[in-house]
């Protein structure tokens, strides 16, 4: 099966050729005629699986007709994070050569008068992050009333990230008929509403989700002790000892845990660059950089940061901490291994990890053997530990526990089991006022002095690259504090 039965354009196909693929994968070849046919379409599929040409091909076909006015784009791409933003802007660039398209990249982080310069220029496709678009937009430097096209991509992990009232905000400024695609990897009942809200009548495309890992991966743990100068120890000698070493991804749980590993595997003499949401977007791009050039041996990343990242060809994946939600462990050791590569990822367990390994170990339904010549991961104390050692369990229990547990209770019920862990306490310290997409000057009305004086609502942990453990959806919810 080829690409030349699926109705694009010959320019389309010129550049697919010149990229060197010769098959649609899956999700291409069932979604790509009914993105022609003007159909709204549901797309349920993860990073890996070719989605982002998926859109991008049929939509390069649709804008060979018609020309981009100033300041009113044509077609709008939402992201969840910057660096998916600009890969998006890289398959335009990819398969749009042969075009003559203006593509903008909206993101924040970067200066406002050149993203504004290309806006009054006339845009056919702008890819966005959505606080940043909603900024351009209360300018009233951006209309988005001429949207034919609307992209709205993982879904799901806008969701996460607290962007839903961002997005449905979006949703009421394009215009009602426009054509929507929707991608998302999982279909909560949230992410469910929001598709039944932005679709009309949706052609469903699924493509299966790689629910166990590829078999190219080899995947083991090593046991740590709980102390993070312990981890980055137990780091620094898998790494020296590591067979068939060529780069590694290191993922940590938080954008703190990033920093603090960068800098210590720095004084150590390690290769290293380091990607979270408090870079700015200048040394992201670089670290980015270093790290595909080869230059960099050693990414060490959090999972938003990295999300849907393409990098190529990385022989090792490690997992500094042990990820809360499975799926993000399938979404981390899939780094490596690709593309019929193999590769290996290791997991750093401390004793209280092990009942995040044995989930993981469910959802792939394979266990995850030992390092050999390592010592297998011991599980944490139980709950009813020997006397003497209660105030330290008491201590343990209190640092451990996310702040949010303070409001046990109905709150805590209404949690949805995904957001359990999320939130850890520095984390909340960190919890800025406002996302740093948007500087605080830009800040719409109804988020200042016009709103009713006793609601106030917890802001989404900053910006759009958050490292995963951002503010829990109910924590977002507004409350109303009696006067
Ligand atoms: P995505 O799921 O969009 O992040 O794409 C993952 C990777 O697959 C990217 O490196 C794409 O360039 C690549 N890709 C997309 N379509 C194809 C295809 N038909 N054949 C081979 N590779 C592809």
């Amino acid at each position: 099966m080829s690409f030349s039965h699926l109705g694009l354009s010959d320019k389309v196909i010129a550049a697919i050729d010149s990229a060197g693929y010769k098959t649609p994968t899956p999700i291409q070849d069932q979604a790509i005629p009914h993105v022609l046919a003007r159909r709204d379409v549901l797309g349920i599929a993860q990073t890996g699986t070719g989605k982002t040409a998926a859109f991008v091909l049929p939509m390069l076909t649709m804008l060979e007709k018609g020309r981009a006015r100033a300041r009113m784009p044509r077609t709008l791409i939402l992201e969840p994070t910057r660096e998916l933003a600009a890969q998006v802007v890289e398959q335009f660039e990819k398969y749009g050569k042969n075009h003559k398209l203006n593509v903008a990249l909206i993101i924040g982080g970067v200066s406002f008068g050149d993203q504004d310069t290309k806006l009054t220029r006339g845009v056919d496709v702008l890819i966005a992050t959505p606080g940043r678009l909603l900024d351009h937009s209360e300018r009233g430097r951006l209309l988005l009333s001429g949207v034919e096209l609307l992209v709205i991509d993982e879904a799901d992990r806008m969701l996460d990230m607290g962007f839903i009232p961002d997005i449905e905000r979006i949703g009421k400024l394009v215009p009602f008929t426009r054509q929507t695609l929707f991608f998302t990897a999982t279909m909560p009942p949230e992410i469910q509403r929001i598709a039944d809200n932005f679709l009309h009548n949706p052609v469903r495309v699924e493509v299966s989700k790689p629910a166990t890992a590829a078999t190219t991966i080899t995947q083991l743990q090593v046991a740590t002790g709980r102390d993070p100068a312990d981890k980055r120890e137990t780091l620094r000698r898998l790494l020296r000892s590591a067979d068939n070493f060529k780069n590694a991804i290191i993922f940590c749980n938080r954008k703190r845990e990033v920093a603090t590993l960068h800098k210590s595997l720095l004084r150590h003499k390690f290769n290293a660059v380091a990607l979270h949401g408090d870079l700015d977007q200048s040394a992201r791009t670089a670290a980015l950089e270093a790290f595909r050039s080869g230059e960099a041996k050693l990414l060490i990343a959090s999972d938003v940061a990295a999300r849907g990242l393409d990098i190529p060809a990385v022989s090792h994946v490690f997992n500094f901490d042990v990820p809360h939600h499975p799926d993000d462990y399938i979404h981390r050791i899939g780094r490596t291994g690709r593309a019929g590569l193999t590769g290996t990822a290791i997991t750093l367990v401390a004793p209280m990890d092990t009942k995040s390994v044995a989930a993981i170990e469910k959802l792939t339904g394979q266990p995850i053997p030992p390092m050999s010549g390592e010592p297998a991961a011991r599980e944490s104390r139980p709950q009813q530990a020997s006397s003497q050692d209660q105030p330290a369990q008491a201590e343990r229990s209190q640092a451990e526990r996310p702040h949010a547990d303070h409001n046990r209770g109905e709150r805590h019920q209404a949690r949805p089991p995904r957001q359990r862990h999320e939130r850890q306490p520095e984390r909340q310290a960190e919890r800025q006022p406002e996302r740093q997409e948007r500087p605080p000057q830009q800040r719409p009305a109804a988020a200042s002095a016009s709103k009713p004086p006793h609601v106030h609502k917890p802001q989404a942990d900053h910006d759009a690259d958050s490292d995963g453990s951002h503010l829990p959806a109910f924590l977002l919810r507004p409350i109303t504090v009696k006067a």
